[in-house]
């Protein structure tokens, strides 16, 4: 049964976060100066497992949420996450993978075939000299590309996300389009947001939505294309020329609380209302106590109910150095 939170606004998504580790150091999300060797990520015992997972996702589920997205850290670090997927594929939801796509070329045939129903990569350029600073692994982009090729053989849908910041890699907003347009792959830009401390958010390094859409009208010629469904965060624009459509997420200029129904659920299992919450309620505790699966939803529902969070519809200088959950703890 559906359970309203005080705006109003449904439980409807659900993203779960796997690990809090990743193989990337992108440094607006995990600075190397932070996540170094002496950074202490969690303990195996301390995730949730995917049993506990799955039972929770049920619970869930029987909430009305309708859609999940496993996220992390990096998801595809965590080992058998196939495994995983077969188990939540089970409940018959919208099943989706938020990925940096490094590891996708040797997993994307195994998840498809698990059932999960589509994937969305991170990628924040194409030029190979940007991508491997901004991840600062030395990664290179080609190894997405060939993830992202991988993916689509295996029959996923892929979308790709890319989040700008200014003076880093706004000069990839032009290539990054001329490449996915017309290629099948939906590309969509974020606006850089003040989700944690350890980036050192600045506004003046956000590169608006509007911007963004200049820059595609510049070189392109872009129009509006109508939402097709309530709530949709990505504001689309049609390529004049006919070939495709590209997203535009203005998170930070144009906040959408008002239309958000996400929760989202930690690797250790705290259960977090908005994406910028300061606490997460333990689930974990509930899930290892015994709890019935009628008291584990009650206490999501009563949460759920008594939900507040606007935040972005309230950000502004007074909330930057308000505490703030991680993006690689919580995964976006
Ligand atoms: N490792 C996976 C990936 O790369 O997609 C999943 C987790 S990652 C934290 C999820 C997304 O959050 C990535 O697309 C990343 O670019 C985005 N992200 C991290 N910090 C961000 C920020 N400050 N503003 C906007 N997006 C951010």
């Amino acid at each position: 049964m559906d359970v309203l939170d005080t705006f109003g606004r449904p439980l409807r998504d659900l993203r779960i976060s796997v690990t809090d580790r990743c193989n990337f150091r992108c440094v607006y999300c995990m600075p190397r100066e932070v996540y170094g060797r002496d950074y202490r990520f969690l303990e195996r015992r301390e995730l949730l497992s995917f049993e506990e997972i799955a039972r929770a996702a049920r619970v869930f589920a029987g909430l009305g949420v309708q859609k999940i997205r496993i996220t992390g850290g990096e998801p595809l670090v965590r080992r058998e996450l196939e495994r995983l997927i077969a188990m939540l594929a089970e409940l018959g939801l919208d099943l989706t993978l938020t990925t940096n796509a490094s590891l996708l070329s040797q997993k994307a045939a195994a998840l498809a075939q698990a059932g999960l129903r589509r994937v969305t990569v991170s990628l924040d350029a194409l030029d190979d000299d940007t991508f491997r600073a901004m991840n600062d692994a030395d990664f290179p982009v080609a190894r997405v590309l060939e993830g992202i090729d991988a993916a689509a053989a295996a029959g996923l849908p892929v979308k790709v996300n890319c989040v700008v910041k200014r003076g880093v890699n706004d000069d990839q907003i032009v290539p990054l389009a001329e490449h996915f347009r017309g290629a099948g792959h939906t590309l969509r830009f974020i606006e850089y947001m003040d989700v944690g401390h350890t980036n050192g958010w600045r506004m003046d390094e956000v590169v608006s939505a509007a911007e963004i859409v200049g820059a595609l009208d510049d070189a392109f010629g872009v129009e509006p294309v109508e939402p097709s469904y309530r709530g949709e965060v990505a504001r689309r624009w049609r390529y004049r020329d006919g070939r495709g459509e590209v997203g535009v997420i203005a998170s930070v200029t144009q906040p959408f609380c008002g239309d958000c129904t996400r929760a989202r659920l930690s690797a250790e299992g705290r259960l977090y209302t908005c994406l910028f919450a300061v606490r997460g309620h333990d689930v974990r505790a509930l899930l290892r106590s015994g709890a019935s699966d009628d008291e584990l939803a009650e206490s999501v529902r009563s949460l759920w109910s008594a939900r507040r969070d606007r935040y972005s519809d309230l950000r502004s200088a007074q909330t930057v150095d308000l505490p703030k959950v991680e993006m690689s703890y919580i995964g976006g």
